[in-house]
């Protein structure tokens, strides 16, 4: 990933649309990886997003569950010997178990004892920001959550980190037959003139040393849209739908994005990713890139509240109560309030569709806390984009995870390492300085 970013904003329309995005894993099977860190040479930032034999095996046992040898050699195109070498190597470091109780009997030869995750052994925590508080979420190698805490988000990414590294100690006395593995942050991962705040502290501005002095684990950090995307891709793929080989996602939340994935990765331009949140709507909304209009600020929760409260649809004490307030109001009959929400599930249904008529993607996914909170909107999103897309008709994908998308895209950042190159996270793990052999008896 880059440190930073072109500003597009003076180029023609449609380089307004090259999306946000950054490479992830190197086959469509094995997508929803999400490439790390910004910065090559800070601890937490993988040697190569290349996914090495063990991490295709541990991807295959997410995919389909627990399997034998020769279930895994089918699937990875490795020979049986390669797998045992593989099998035993992540059965060592407890990344595996067998599972004997599944094995099945009757076929020629030694029954085969299937292989699983080992869900038990470690945890990671993902970390987001999500409606002005900061979320720090334990989960096991499946990526389910364990346990939460939600926290204030201190003013900088300085003064976030040991509320990380606190957040991690808790768990570790929640979880103490697990093995802390690693954290993952998933930052906004744009340095251009936002359309909108409140996304959290930037990550980027941390010291590489003080990662490893605050945070005893390796640590990722991923950008927002794009762990979503990756994150709901693998959900995708849990369902037994084929793999697509062009997978769009739009963040309908904030930040609001577009990440486009294609054979598992993410295409970036050479001059950096781009945004679509400055995609001309015609609304008469100012943005702070100077010009008016702009999607993302079109579309934005604050812009939405500012408009309900001038408009007397909600109280002027609606602006602290956040965006459920206008949620509280359609649900309740508030039909201006409902208007509004229509309004902007309309506009988002214009840009997706156009999006989606640039890059012809096989999915067209979408995902973001107002469309569980407020369902009507769905439907106004996805009429107005079948209206609004001029190719054949392409029902929309709603996210799998509802409202708490944030938690799982979080937690599957702090996983990617893992999937990628397994063996190699666990050393990374074990070189940390405060690696504690006793506390941390798997991370060897
Ligand atoms: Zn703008």
């Amino acid at each position: 990933m880059r440190p930073r970013r072109a500003d597009n904003d003076r180029m023609a329309d449609a380089s307004k649309l090259r999306i946000a995005a950054r490479a992830t894993a190197s086959k469509a099977a094995q997508a929803a990886t999400v490439r790390a860190s910004p910065h090559p040479h800070r601890p937490g930032s993988p040697a190569s997003d290349t996914v090495t034999p063990a991490g295709q095996v541990l991807r295959v046992l997410r995919r389909i569950g627990p399997a034998t040898r020769s279930e895994l050699s089918r699937q990875t195109g490795f020979s049986l010997s390669a797998v045992n070498r593989v099998v035993g190597e992540l059965l060592g470091c407890a990344l595996l178990r067998d599972r004997p109780e599944l094995t099945v009997g009757g076929v020629v030869g030694r029954p085969q004892i299937p292989l699983d995750l080992n869900a038990e052994a470690y945890f990671t925590v993902g970390v987001h920001v999500d409606e002005g508080r900061l979320r720090c979420v334990a989960g096991d190698l499946r990526g389910r959550a364990l346990d939460r805490l939600v926290l204030d988000v201190p003013d900088t990414a300085q003064e976030a980190l040991p509320v990380v590294g606190s957040a991690l100690r808790r768990f570790r006395l929640a979880f103490p037959a697990r093995c802390a593995l690693w954290v993952g942050i998933v930052g906004d991962g744009r340095s251009d003139r936002r359309a909108d705040r409140g996304c959290g502290p930037d990550w980027r501005d941390v010291a590489d040393g003080a990662w490893p002095a605050a945070i005893p684990v390796p640590v990722t950090i991923a950008p927002h849209v794009e762990a979503m995307a990756a994150r709901e891709l693998q959900a995708l793929e849990l369902t037994g739908r084929p793999g697509p080989s062009s997978y769009l996602y739009l963040h309908v939340d904030e930040p609001f994005g577009a990440a486009w994935i294609v054979d598992g990765r993410i295409p970036v331009p050479r001059s950096g990713a781009g945004t679509i949140g400055h995609l001309a709507t015609g609304s008469d909304v100012p943005c702070p890139c100077g010009r008016v209009g702009c999607l993302e600020v079109t579309v934005a929760d604050r812009t939405l509240l500012a408009t309900a409260v001038r408009d007397g649809a909600l109280g002027p004490d609606a602006a602290t109560r956040g965006i459920g307030a206008l949620y509280a109001a359609a649900a309740a009959g508030a039909g201006h309030a409902a208007a509004l929400l229509d309004s902007r599930a309309d506009v988002v249904g214009r840009a997706v569709a156009m999006m989606r008529d640039i890059v012809n993607p096989d999915v067209v996914a979408v995902g973001g806390r107002g469309l569980v909170a407020y369902r009507p909107g769905r439907e106004v999103l996805a009429r107005s984009y079948a209206r609004a897309s001029a190719l054949p008709p392409l029902p929309l994908t709603f996210s799998s995870f509802g409202e708490r998308i944030g938690d799982a895209g979080a937690l599957g950042a702090s996983l990617s390492a893992v999937y990628t190159d397994p063996l190699g996270a666990l050393r990374r793990r074990a070189a940390r300085p405060s690696y504690d052999p006793a506390a941390d008896r798997f991370c060897g």
